[in-house]
C-alpha cells in the first residue's frame, strides 16, 4: 500500500491518486499533504544550470561601492559575510549558510534530480539527493538576504555615496532564476519517479 505521513500531526494515511490541479488534505488536521503537480524536469534542469552559471559572478563580483570621506570601498556577498566573522560569528555563519551554501547546494541537487528524470536514470545517489533537496528548500533564503541588504543600503544612503555594481545585477538575476526553479519543483513528482520504476 502506498502511504503518506502528515508533516503536521504524523497521521499515516493511504495515498490517494490525484488528477492534476487537485490537493490531498489530512483527514485529521486538514493541512495539505501534497498537491498533484507535474514538474517539468527539462525546465528545472535548464534553470538549475543557469543558476549555477550565474552564482559565480553573483558571489564573486562586487555588489556595491561605498564612497565615504574620500575613500571608496567595494564589497561582494562573501566579503560582507566574512567581515562579520570577528564580532558576530553566528550571524556570519547563518548568512553564509542561508545566502551561499544552501542555495548553491539546492541548485546542485535540483540539477542532479532533474537530470536523472530527463535521462530516465535512478542512481543510488538520487534518494539522498531528494532528501537533501526537501531539507534545503527551507534553508535557501537568498531573497531574505537581498531584502535586508537593500534596507541596509537605503539606511547608509544618507551617510555615504552608494554606487551599484555589476554583481548586484547578477545576484538579482540569480534570485529570479532560483525562485522560478523552486516554484517549478515538485517533491512528490520526483519521489514518484524514484519509486515507480
Ligand atoms: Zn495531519
Amino acid at each position: 500500500m502506498n502511504t503518506i505521513i502528515c508533516r503536521h500531526c504524523d497521521l499515516v494515511s493511504e495515498r490517494p491518486a490525484l488528477t492534476k490541479g487537485y490537493v490531498a488534505k489530512c483527514s485529521r488536521c486538514q493541512h495539505i499533504l501534497y498537491k498533484a503537480k507535474t514538474a517539468n524536469a527539462k525546465k528545472i534542469l535548464a534553470l538549475a544550470i543557469t543558476a549555477l552559471l550565474l552564482a559565480i559572478p553573483a558571489f564573486s563580483f562586487s555588489l556595491v561601492s561605498v564612497h565615504l570621506l574620500g575613500v571608496t570601498e567595494q564589497t561582494n556577498l562573501l566579503q560582507g559575510a566574512l567581515l562579520l566573522v570577528d564580532f558576530a560569528p553566528i550571524v556570519a555563519l547563518v548568512v553564509i549558510f542561508c545566502a551561499v551554501v544552501a542555495p548553491v547546494l539546492l541548485t546542485v541537487c535540483m540539477c542532479f534530480n532533474s537530470a536523472c528524470v530527463v535521462l530516465n536514470r535512478r542512481p543510488r545517489l538520487l534518494n539522498p539527493s531528494l532528501k537533501l533537496t526537501s531539507l534545503l528548500i527551507h534553508w535557501s533564503m537568498l531573497e531574505v538576504y537581498i531584502v535586508s541588504f537593500m534596507v541596509a543600503l537605503f539606511k547608509l544612503n544618507s551617510y555615504a555615496d552608494i554606487y551599484y555594481d555589476n554583481g548586484l545585477l547578477f545576484l538579482v538575476a540569480l534570485l529570479i532564476i532560483n525562485m522560478s526553479m523552486i516554484c517549478e519543483y515538485s517533491n512528490a513528482y520526483f519521489w514518484d519517479f524514484l519509486t515507480n520504476e
